[in-house]
């Protein structure tokens, strides 16, 4: 302890506050709007002016208790913003930039995933929304090694929406890697769904499909048509296993996009999917046990790929698709809402009445 904090705190004298939805406590609900401290910014840090933050499941989750959090801490990890302010080492960033921040402030800087660029899945990288506070605020401070800048015609609520675009691109460009001749067919329409069927499409994919339920009917299978999918396909009126059958010559899919969490979704992957061809896994189930079946998988030499999270080379890329017009994310866009809205933001997107949801701080 520094004798001068004795006497006063420097920071508080100096540090305003702001409002932020905070988790305030462990179990179902404990969200609020609450008064907190501005961030404090490090050396190597800038300090953002939130422009949009978009709502993720997680967000959702979280909020009914089924993700682990560590309360009290302010949710939220997809976000743009613009630097009011740099620390004292930082070079390369100023004043009025635009960016965009990988959802970490990086992880243990030693571990062989920091060592190789993997730092979303270093076992002690600290998230933000969830293990630090995140973006659901007015400010955040990033660390610049989770930086990057927002292409001139790419616009702050186009931007929020780079790190789901990012999970997407590194599951499906990345690790699954997606060929000219591949018939994509992608389980589950919810923002990942829909945009790793979109990044699928931008990346030269023969064809793809993508499936949702009736639930999807207003919102989600839409979309997909806006985003130019080419099979749109309502598990609940017609059968996926026939449609997929019929389109590839009764081959199977070449990839399987696992984006629903659904069990039964899962487990169909296996009979969708083509012989030596990839499942790419990307959506949680939240279940324990799902019931994979081993047998067909190795009989079917399945090559199964999971991805979590995004890294700095999904991130490029993402906003990369996003500048050059090869994915549009506007479709996926429902609604802009002040911060003080989040009650019904939350609600509509519990309720299927949205696809994403950007507040406004
Ligand atoms: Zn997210
Ligand atoms: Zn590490």
């Amino acid at each position: 302890m520094t004798p001068r904090s004795f006497f006063f705190n420097l920071d508080r004298v100096q540090r305003g506050m702001m409002e932020a939805l905070v988790k305030t406590q462990k179990g179902k609900g404990f969200l609020e709007i609450r008064a907190v401290e501005d961030p404090i910014v490090g050396d190597n840090e800038v300090l953002l002016r939130i422009k949009a933050a978009g709502i993720c499941g997680t967000d959702i989750h979280i909020m009914e208790d089924r993700f682990p959090n560590n309360p009290p801490v302010i949710l939220g990890h997809e976000f743009s913003g613009e630097i009011i302010d740099v620390g004292r080492d930082v070079t390369g960033y100023t004043i009025g930039d635009r960016v965009v921040s990988e959802p970490h402030k990086g992880g243990c800087g030693t571990c062989r995933y920091c060592l190789t660029g993997e730092v979303e899945v270093c076992r002690t990288k600290r998230a933000i929304g969830y293990k630090i506070d995140g973006s659901f605020a007015s400010l955040i401070s990033m660390p610049v090694t989770s930086l990057h800048r927002i292409p001139e015609n790419v616009t702050y609520e186009q931007a929020a929406l780079t790190e789901p675009l990012a999970v997407a691109v590194k599951g499906v460009l990345e690790r699954a890697r997606i060929e000219p001749e591949d018939f994509v067919m992608v389980a589950g329409c919810g923002p990942i769904g829909l945009l790793a069927a979109a990044a699928a499409k931008a990346e030269g994919a023969r064809a793809v499909m993508i499936t949702g339920t009736d639930g999807d009917e207003k919102l989600r299978l839409p979309a997909a048509r806006r985003l130019g999918i080419d099979h749109v396909v309502n598990i609940q009126k017609e059968d996926p296993l026939q449609i997929v059958q019929d389109l590839t010559g009764g081959a199977g899919a070449d990839v399987v996009v696992e984006a629903s969490g659904a069990a039964p979704s899962i487990r169909q992957a296996f009979d969708l999917i083509k012989i030596d061809g990839r499942i790419c896994g990307l959506g949680l189930s939240g279940k324990e046990d799902v019931g994979i079946p081993w047998d067909t998988a190795i009989i079917k030499a399945v090559r199964l790929i999971c991805s979590m999270s995004s890294n700095w080379t999904s991130w490029e890329r993402a906003l990369s698709l996003m500048s050059s017009g090869k994915v549009n994310v506007d479709p996926l866009i429902t609604a802009n809402f002040s911060l003080n809205e989040w009650q019904k933001a939350f609600k509509m997107l519990q309720n299927l009445e949205a696809i994403k949801i950007l507040l406004r701080p």
